[in-house]
């Protein structure tokens, strides 16, 4: 079953007295699915007294309108007695001082971001609340599973970097102590003489050395998966039927966006890493957020960087925008249900089992009232819930069918260097340009309809069936994952990689061009940092000339023992079956910030080519324009192929072609029930013309 629901209750909104009807409208509009924030504050307000009165009666409400729940343990917003009860558990910034907690922005009661969570104490206090909860609900019959890391908060409203508490500082240098083999072993990697742990501190502040404040995040990172994993196991043990996920805010790719003095890059977790253990991951998306709207090719990017670190497990779309966003007295536009049932369809074309929308009503309080209620006051909610009911219809008909499908496997990588942000992060207090690489990369090749996904540094068996990865701004690469690459590409596969590949290692410190593992193995070397003249650069690759935006510098290449006066700025060197292509400047962020093609586009299907990726579709038309594009998507459902086609309008007319024995029969679109021809498809490509459509969106059952 596909879950389409909604989040209702942040305690004690809405008031009792609207639940019953909006429960049921919630039903007559095609939802199956409600999910309640459990707000550890508001349930144990008393040490040691649960109640749980208003979550009883919601859970039976649900149930007797034939809705499943979702409980979202709401473990971050702790009780206002946490520092009576545990004292001396307050964080610590890194300034030195204790963190004083209040209320948070959106939520109406209860203490953020409260204690540590390195301190027993507050831990020990944690888990009795999880304990509660879970005793309570796991055998209610319309349980459908656990949200137990609402956005992976631990750190809003601390005015700081946290946490440098002693607690924390203990765990820092225990993590040090297990990845170095102890203070030798850490002494020989960073080049050190420390004589006792105590004297090794942790990064402070961006634009010192890079090597404790690289650790320090690497760390803050692997603290927050630890803590979704010590929230998972807990409540698996006491519930072992349901599933438990977590979702962030946003994809952990995009959390190069953190930035000094709020939060250290990556300080959320890592959804690889969450993905190992948990039973699934998600994020939340507010696609007409006002101020900064996303357009349709970073929305489905946004979708594929948190789908690409699922590994085989669930992806919860657990906060999709239900009504106009409202921030403070800010107005920003109404969400539009054509919109609205794109992001629904882009995320189960992506995976996607179950979408819960933020939030049903308006809110009533903080910056957020009168904003995000699906059924809300921005004059569309009758528009919206009427898409939705047929929507609805559609999951009820099809679920099984979408219930099995899987995505086709991408050939194409794009790289994600959590270590590569840490550098960045820890010279300008943000890894955006990391981050404006890769959603460069990606945003041409969604606009080009290449299947792809992010391949992250430590779970490199992702490399499995790729035969091109892109590096963008890989600047740290220690000779571990070198070496895996490098494998890949002895047996046929093809790097891309941007400027100064791999010229840092994870303890932060530079590396010659002539001692960088790529220049062992290839034989060409960067000659060293240059100004570019112009901010585009011109170079010949396989016989054709290309001049594309670039960024930042350019580091021309010269071969060992060649003419030291011959250097390249694109050159290619063939390792084992496969080859590496270095590119001596940025191409990638460039593209992205200027917002326009210019020739980038091109140049990224011409290396899709050269790699001899198989696409899944072709568009034949509409041509993607600046502004505009059809996005599709293709897998299979059991013996079915299922065709996900966005077009950039309702009207507009696309025609697609599909590879030889794709598609031999005609196709069923399951919005419409209507058929629709393919000709062609024995021998040669197999077509079908699409549209015009209700929404812009055709899902193909072939
Ligand atoms: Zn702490």
């Amino acid at each position: 079953m596909i879950h389409l629901g909604t989040q209702y209750y942040r305690p004690p909104f809405p008031n009792d007295r609207y639940w019953e009807e909006d429960i049921q409208h919630m039903a007559e509009s095609g939802l199956n699915t409600i999910q309640l924030w459990v707000v550890w504050a508001w349930v144990e307000a008393k040490p040691s007294t649960y109640r749980f009165d208003d979550y009883d009666r919601l859970v039976a409400i649900a149930e007797r309108n034939g809705l499943e729940v979702v409980l979202s343990t709401i473990a971050a917003i702790h009780p206002y007695w946490i520092h009576r009860e545990v004292p001396g558990s307050e964080m610590v910034d890194n300034f030195g001082h204790k963190v004083i907690s209040s209320n948070r922005g959106e939520c109406h009661y209860g203490l953020t971001p409260g204690g540590c969570i390195d301190h027993p104490g507050v831990w020990d206090r944690m888990r009795d609340f999880l304990t509660s909860v879970v005793t309570r609900y796991r055998d209610a019959p319309n349980l459908m599973g656990w949200d137990a890391w609402n956005e992976l908060r631990w750190n809003v409203q601390a005015d700081g970097l946290v946490c440098y508490c002693p607690y924390t500082l203990n765990r820092f240098r225990h993590w040090l102590d297990a990845k170095y083999g102890g203070l030798d072993g850490l002494n020989a990697a960073w080049q050190r003489r420390y004589q006792a742990w105590d004297e090794v501190r942790p990064g402070k502040a961006p634009d010192r050395p890079y090597t404790e404040m690289m650790a320090f995040e690497d760390f803050i990172t692997w603290r927050s998966v630890q803590h979704a994993y010590d929230r998972y196991d807990h409540m698996k043990a006491l519930d072992p039927d349901h599933p438990i996920t977590v979702h962030g805010g946003q994809p952990t790719v995009l959390h190069g966006s953190d930035r000094y003095p709020i939060a250290t890059a990556l300080h959320r977790g890592n959804d690889w890493d969450f993905a190992e253990n948990i039973d699934g991951v998600g994020c939340s998306s507010f696609p007409l957020w006002g101020g900064s709207e996303m357009d349709r090719a970073e929305f489905v990017n946004r979708i594929d960087f948190v789908a690409s670190a699922r590994s085989g497990k669930r992806l919860w779309l657990s906060e999709l925008q239900g009504g106009r966003s409202n921030i403070g007295f800010d107005v920003a536009q109404s969400v539009d249900p054509e919109s609205q049932q794109r992001w629904v369809w882009t995320g189960l074309s992506a995976g996607a089992d179950s979408i819960l929308f933020w939030c049903w009503r308006d809110e009533v309080f903080g910056r957020e009232s009168t904003g995000f209620g699906l059924a809300g006051k921005d004059g569309l909610a009758d528009a919206r819930l009427a898409a939705m009911r047929r929507t609805g219809d559609v999951l009820a008909k099809y679920g099984d069918l979408l219930e099995n499908y899987e995505p086709d496997d991408a050939e194409v990588g794009v790289f994600f260097s959590p270590q590569s942000y840490y550098l960045y992060w820890a010279q300008e207090g943000a890894a955006q340009k990391p981050l404006a690489g890769i959603k460069g990369y990606t945003r041409a090749l969604v606009r080009q309809t290449v299947p792809y996904r992010i391949v992250e540094e430590n779970h490199l068996d992702q490399l499995e069936g790729l035969k091109l990865l892109i590096l963008p701004r890989t600047v740290v690469m220690d000779d571990e994952v070198a070496e895996v690459l490098a494998a890949f590409v002895r047996g046929g596969g093809k790097l891309f990689c941007e400027s100064e590949v791999g010229s840092f290692g994870s303890n932060g410190l530079y590396r010659y061009p002539e001692d960088r593992f790529f220049a062992e193995l290839t034989g060409v070397e960067e000659v060293g940092r240059r100004m570019l003249e112009v901010d585009r650069v011109r170079f010949d690759w396989e016989g054709r000339r290309y001049e594309l935006p670039a960024h930042q510098w350019q580091t021309p290449m010269v071969w060992r023992g060649g003419a030291t006066e011959t250097q390249h700025l694109l050159t290619s060197a063939e390792v084992g079956a496969g080859e590496i292509l270095f590119c001596g400047t940025y191409l990638g962020d460039a593209y992205f910030a200027r917002g326009a093609n210019e020739g980038f586009e091109t140049f990224v299907m011409d290396l899709v080519k050269s790699a001899g990726v198989a696409l899944p579709v072709r568009v034949v038309a509409p041509q993607a324009h600046s502004t505009t594009f059809t996005h599709v998507r293709v897998g299979r459902s059991g013996d079915h192929t299922l065709i996900f086609v966005f077009a950039s309008s309702p009207e507009e007319r696309v025609e697609l072609a599909f590879p030889a024995g794709r598609l031999d029969n005609n196709v069923v679109d399951l919005l419409s029930d209507h058929e629709i021809s393919v000709i062609g498809g024995d021998e040669g490509e197999a077509r079908a013309v699409l549209g015009p459509t209700d929404w812009g969106i055709s899902i193909l059952k072939g």
